[in-house]
């Protein structure tokens, strides 16, 4: 899968995709990431992307030139399994079935407001998705596509040593209920500083650890994140 970044800063992602899952994932050929510099798609001498707001007020807007220019240059050609996705506060909250969702594409590439924003026409008219990381205000999308790419790309065949474990991850079915946080995990010592790890996990028996893996992770959603238990989310998911 190609993940491609749109940014005025992409010195922003030397550090991100430099270890462990992603990582492993882009030198097995299985992720490539592609950091574009917005700059890249300006014309006059200072290389300018943002203007000043229509109607007045504070701060300055990504203008849509360059990034139009730049979408249209990275895929001359878009195909139906490709996706251009907009970083914003205002977008749908990120979950894991759209994680789910999206790593179905062959490609996606996010386009990383800063300032007060983007133009809106790039979200009318060339991005498919408006996509927030969650309800609070970053003063980039480079964190936001950071936090997207690596949900998604850990989803992928081959990507995690043992393609069960995104499986059996909080949101996804954990074994223990679909949609519902993992259980709570324990390892050595078996007892650190007085307490004690569950002594049902360390008696071998599968059954009993089965039960109790189940138990505790309803508990610890029904405590943390009660939401899980009741409503739908925005895809559906539990
Ligand atoms: N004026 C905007 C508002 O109030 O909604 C905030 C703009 S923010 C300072 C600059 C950029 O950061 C946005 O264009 C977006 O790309 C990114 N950003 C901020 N918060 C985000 C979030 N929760 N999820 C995804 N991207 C976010």
């Amino acid at each position: 899968m190609i993940f491609h970044v749109l940014t005025i800063f992409p010195e922003f992602f030397e550090g991100p995709f430099a270890h462990g899952v992603v990582k492993r994932a882009q030198d097995a050929g299985i992720v490539e990431i592609r950091i574009h510099n917005l700059r890249d798609w300006t014309s006059d001498r200072h290389k300018t992307v943002d203007d000043r707001p229509f109607g007045g007020g504070e701060g300055m807007v990504l203008k849509p030139e360059p990034i139009f220019l730049a979408v249209e240059s990275i895929w001359p050609v878009k195909s139906a399994a490709s996706k251009v996705v907009l970083l914003s506060a205002q977008g749908r909250v990120f979950d894991q079935a759209m994680a789910n969702r999206l790593s179905a594409c062959s490609e996606l590439l996010f386009i990383c407001g800063r300032y007060e924003g983007v133009d809106e026409r790039v979200a009318e008219h060339l991005a498919d998705e408006e996509i927030s990381i969650g309800s609070y205000v970053l003063s980039g999308g480079e964190l936001a596509a950071a936090v997207v790419i690596d949900a998604v790309a850990r989803l992928l065949p081959g990507v995690l040593g043992n393609d069960a474990s995104a499986a059996f991850e909080s949101f996804q079915d954990t074994g223990h209920g679909e949609g519902l946080l993992d259980c709570p995990h324990w390892t050595r010592p078996a007892e650190f500083r007085g307490w004690k790890a569950p002594e049902v996990l360390l008696n071998g028996n599968h059954e009993e650890v089965r039960q109790f893996r189940k138990r505790t992770a309803v508990e610890k959603t029904a405590r943390l994140r009660p939401d899980l238990l009741s409503e739908p989310g925005p895809e559906g998911s539990p």
